[in-house]
């Protein structure tokens, strides 16, 4: 006998329905049913039992810049905002492009309050030049590698790094995944924000959507060359979701993700200079984010990730064009998928765990059915319940979040990580 979830509604890939969820001593799911008999109950009246969230896109910056996150108070947003998954990038320092960093990342993770699963650089200082050791990186466990803060600029090495990648599978024999941040950076040089009638008129240089758009075409036609199995990291303009959409129809092995901003926010939100509104790709038009929604309701972006990229009070008061690019995702996600993603209940979770899951190619053990047996990694939020945001207020370490202030809607109640719950009405426990 252990933890029962009590009078909540279980909502995970199969449908749903108003059940209790008993927790086993091992850390999986015992039982799901009515009249269940547990040691302890956690209230979930009111709330939606789902599979934990799962984020392709996290940055938690260690090691190697742990004044502005860890992986300890990064997990701990996580799980306060309902993930039991993190994919943690490779942009620490030093790069996680060997073995003996991802294990090094992988011991910190073991304690947090989230599953942190390392992913590991596809070239060797993300220098885009030299691949790092991807055979031994996948016995070590990576199933998904990544330059993310940078793209594979150079097309012959993306093609190699295609081409030897199909040769490799991940733990449960799926091909391994090659992330890409897409930005030609000789076209994005210089840019601090998107490229359009805004940047014009607040004087700040510009990146253009085409710095993204002729990534996402290359890497297109290199995954028709190859087979390769390629993941799109945070589309954001309208001709990306387009192409991606086409890639899809052509029967290509391709899958995306849209991060949390580029569907609530659009580049009028930079004209206070405000780098709490810099970030990269960056924040586009209305039309962009019309695109973003689309491309979610019809299924052509896969995941919606958070890209949570923790800045130091210090790094995000220098001026526009010299702070560096990113904000706070983990704890907002839900909420603003809920409210501004345009889709419904089972489509959100979809885009925030089982879909991701898969990609990440943790499925055996994350976002799966709510089923005895399975691994009690599980979620439960108050639908309804109203929060407003700020940023000291969070678990992580840093503070830049764009909603401050903002009145959101649904709130993580509780968040079990391998049975064991890490948040209890809304409280860290870990
Ligand atoms: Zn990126």
């Amino acid at each position: 006998m252990g933890i029962v979830l009590r009078g909540g509604r279980v909502v995970d890939s199969d449908g749903e329905s108003v059940v209790d969820v008993e927790i086993g001593d091992d850390g999986r799911i015992a039982a799901v049913g009515t009249g269940l008999v547990g040691e302890e109950d956690l209230d979930c009246a009111g709330c939606v039992v789902a599979p934990g969230l799962v984020d392709l896109h996290a940055h938690l910056r260690q090691p190697g810049d742990e004044e502005a996150e860890t992986i300890e108070t990064g997990a701990r947003a996580g799980a306060l905002g309902g993930y039991t998954a993190l994919v943690a990038m490779p942009n620490t320092e030093p790069t996680t492009d060997c073995v003996a960093v991802v294990e090094q990342v992988r011991a910190l993770g073991e304690p947090a309050a989230c599953e942190i699963v390392p992913s590991a650089a596809m070239t060797v200082g993300r220098r885009g030049h030299q691949m790092t050791p991807m055979g031994e990186l996948v016995d070590a466990g990576v199933g998904m590698f990544t330059d993310d803060g940078t793209g594979v600029q150079d097309p012959q090495v993306m093609r190699r790094l295609m081409e030897y990648s199909t040769g490799l599978t991940d733990r449960l024999g799926h091909p391994v995944v090659l992330a890409q941040h897409c930005e030609v950076t000789a076209l994005s040089e210089g840019g601090y924000m998107h490229e359009g009638a805004w940047s014009s008129r607040l004087g700040i240089g510009g990146q253009p959507a085409e710095a993204e758009e002729l990534m996402v075409m290359r890497d297109i036609t290199l995954a028709r060359m190859t087979g390769a199995r390629i993941h799109f990291q945070h589309l954001s303009t309208g001709v990306s979701v387009a192409m991606v959409r086409e890639a899809k129809a052509a029967g290509l092995p391709v899958t995306a993700e849209a991060t949390t901003h580029h569907f609530t926010l659009t580049d009028a939100a930079c004209a206070c200079y405000d780098p709490v509104f810099k970030v990269h790709p960056p924040l586009r038009t209305d039309a962009d984010v019309a695109a973003v929604r689309a491309g979610l309701a019809d299924g052509t972006i896969d995941a919606i990730a958070t890209d949570h990229a923790p800045h130091t009070v210090d790094a995000k008061e220098r001026p526009f064009d010299q702070a560096p690019p990113g904000m706070l995702g983990l704890e907002t996600a839900l909420s603003l998928a809920l409210e501004y993603s345009g889709l419904d209940l089972s489509g959100v979770l979809a885009a925030l765990s089982w879909r991701p899951a898969a990609i990440a190619g943790l499925a055996d053990r994350h976002g799966g059915p709510v089923r005895p047996s399975r691994p009690a990694n599980l979620c439960v939020f108050d639908p309804d319940a109203t929060w407003t945001v700020s940023g000291r207020a969070m678990a992580s370490r840093s503070a830049n979040t764009p909603y401050e202030g903002w009145s959101l809607r649904g709130r993580v109640r509780h968040t079990l990580n391998r049975g064991v719950p890490v948040v209890v009405d809304g409280e860290a426990r870990r």
